[in-house]
C-alpha cells in the first residue's frame, strides 16, 4: 500500500487549509449538504485518510460502508486505468460492453439463492430499491409496499418516503409518495415486550391483512440490518417468518442490502446468517470501492415481466464502475474480505463490551461482522443520549479517528472500518474511543 498505514496529526482537526476550504464550501454548497468530519482529503488507503493539512486519520467509516475493499484499492486502480482509456460511456441500452454482462452474471451466481435470476444495473441505492418497487409492482399487478420502523432507503420521493426517520430525510419535503405502509421492526434493545420477533411478527401480519389487505401488498421492503436507523438486527426469527408470509401470499420480498452487502456483515450477504432468500435483493455501497454503481437481482420470472425499455438510465452500469465492482468481487475473494470482517468483529465486540461495563453510557453493543454499533443511553436507563454522543464523536474526531453517527434517537456511534484496515490501526482507534469515553 502506497500510503503509510499510521494515524499522524501535524495540526489540529480540522487545520487551516481545510477550514479555509470549508469556508468556500460554506458559500458555494447549500447547508443542506452537511459535513461529518470538515477535512478535505487528498489521498486515502487502506484503514487511512489523507488531508490536505497533512494529517492521517483513521477511516472508521468507509466512506459510509462504501471503500470495503479501501480507497484505491489496486485492482480497482488497474481495471478502472485501463477501461478509462478504452471508452468511458456508450450507454448500455444503446451498444452494450461485456463488463455489464459479467457484473450481473456474478450478482446472479452470488447473491442467496440458486434459482434463476436476472439483474440490472443503476447509479445509487435509492435508484436500486425504487427500481426494485417498480418491478414488484409490475410482476404482482399491485400497489402497495409495506417498509420497517427505522428503515432508511434513500432520498428520492420514494424511497424518501420508503425511509422511517423525519428529521432529516423527510421534513419539509412533502407530499410523500402514495401507497407506502409502515410495520414494526423487532429492536431487541428497545422492544418493550418478551418476545420481540413474534410480537413484531404479529403485529405486522395485522397491519397487512386489517388494514392494507395482502392481496394488495407488491412488495415488503426491509434492510436485513437496519442501518441508518442505528444498526438494529431484527430479533432472530423475524426475517424469515416475514419471508414466508410473502411467499404464501404472494409478496415480492425485496431485501435491501445497500448498506449490508458484499462482506460487510461477515457473510457476503446479510440475509445468509438465517438463510433467508429474497426475491428481489438490492445492492449499492461496498459493490464497486467508491464508483458510484447499484445492482437490482431477483427472480427471472419476476424480473422478465417488465417490457422492454421499461428500467434502465443514461449511466446505469457505466463501464468504469462495471470494472470497479469485477476488481471488488475479485478482492473479496482472493483476499478473504468475509473472514477479514469476521475478524474485525472478533476484535471490536470485546473490547467494546469492556467499555460497557466500565461506562453506563453504554446501553448496548451490537452488530455483526465489520457493521459494529453502539447505543449511548442516560446512565441506569433506556433513555437515548445524544449529547454524550456528540462529545464522544468530537473526541475523536480531535484525536484522527473518524467515527460515522446514526440511529433513530440520534445516540449511536456506527463502526464500519474497510475490510482491508490493518489490525494496529484497528486497535489504536479503539483506544481512542476508550480515551474519549474515559
Ligand atoms: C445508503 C442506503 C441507501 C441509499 O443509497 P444511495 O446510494 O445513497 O442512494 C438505501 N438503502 C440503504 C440500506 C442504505 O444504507
Amino acid at each position: 500500500m502506497s500510503i503509510p498505514q499510521e494515524r499522524r496529526l501535524v495540526t489540529a482537526i480540522p487545520g487551516p487549509k481545510s477550514q479555509e476550504l470549508l469556508a468556500r464550501k460554506q458559500a458555494a454548497v447549500p447547508p443542506g449538504i452537511g459535513t461529518t468530519l470538515p477535512v478535505f482529503v487528498t489521498r486515502a488507503g487502506g484503514g487511512v485518510i489523507e488531508d490536505i493539512d497533512g494529517n492521517s486519520l483513521i477511516d472508521f467509516g468507509s466512506g459510509i460502508a462504501v471503500t470495503s475493499v479501501g480507497n484505491s484499492a489496486p485492482r480497482v486502480v488497474e481495471r478502472v486505468q485501463k477501461q478509462v482509456a478504452d471508452f468511458t460511456h456508450t450507454c448500455f441500452m444503446v451498444t452494450p460492453y461485456e463488463s455489464y454482462v459479467n457484473v450481473c452474471e456474478k450478482l446472479n451466481e452470488l447473491t442467496p439463492g440458486d434459482h434463476e435470476k436476472r439483474s440490472f444495473l443503476v447509479n445509487s441505492g435509492a435508484e436500486a430499491v425504487e427500481n426494485a418497487v417498480k418491478v414488484a409492482r409490475l410482476a404482482t399487478g399491485r400497489q402497495a409496499v409495506v417498509v420497517f420502523d427505522h428503515g432508511y432507503h434513500g432520498r428520492t420521493l420514494l424511497t424518501m418516503t420508503l425511509t422511517a426517520k423525519n428529521m432529516p430525510y423527510k421534513q419539509g419535503f412533502g407530499p410523500y409518495a402514495p401507497e407506502v405502509y409502515r410495520v414494526p421492526l423487532p429492536y431487541p434493545f428497545r422492544w418493550p415486550g418478551e418476545n420481540p420477533a413474534e410480537e413484531a411478527y404479529a403485529q405486522a401480519v395485522d397491519v397487512i391483512e386489517k388494514q392494507i389487505g395482502a392481496k394488495n401488498v407488491a412488495a415488503v421492503v426491509i434492510e436485513p440490518i437496519a442501518g441508518e436507523g442505528g444498526f438494529i438486527e431484527p430479533a432472530k426469527g423475524f426475517l424469515p417468518r416475514i419471508a414466508e408470509f410473502c411467499k404464501a401470499n404472494g409478496i415480492v420480498f425485496v431485501a435491501d442490502e445497500v448498506q449490508t452487502g458484499f462482506a460487510r456483515t461477515g457473510d457476503l450477504f446479510a440475509c445468509e446468517d438465517e438463510g433467508v432468500v429474497p426475491d428481489i435483493i438490492c445492492t449499492a455501497k461496498g459493490i464497486a470501492g467508491g464508483l458510484p454503481l447499484a445492482g437490482v437481482t431477483g427472480c427471472a420470472e419476476i424480473m422478465d415481466k417488465v417490457h422492454v425499455g421499461g428500467l434502465g438510465g443514461t449511466y446505469g452500469g457505466n463501464p468504469l464502475a462495471c470494472e470497479a465492482a469485477l476488481a471488488v468481487l475479485e478482492t473479496i475473494e482472493q483476499e478473504d474480505l468475509v473472514g477479514k470482517a469476521r475478524r474485525i468483529g472478533e476484535i471490536m465486540l470485546p473490547r467494546l463490551k469492556a467499555m460497557q461495563e466500565r461506562h453506563p453510557v453504554i446501553g448496548d453493543v451490537r452488530g455483526r461482522g465489520a457493521m459494529i454499533a453502539i447505543e449511548l443511553v442516560k446512565p441506569g436507563t433506556k433513555e437515548p443520549n445524544p449529547e454524550a454522543l456528540a462529545e464522544v464523536v468530537k473526541r475523536c474526531h480531535a484525536e484522527g479517528l473518524l467515527v460515522l453517527t446514526a440511529g433513530t434517537y440520534g445516540n449511536v456511534l456506527r463502526f464500519l472500518p474497510p475490510l482491508v484496515m490493518p489490525e494496529h490501526l484497528l486497535e489504536e482507534g479503539l483506544t481512542i474511543l476508550e480515551k474519549a469515553f474515559a
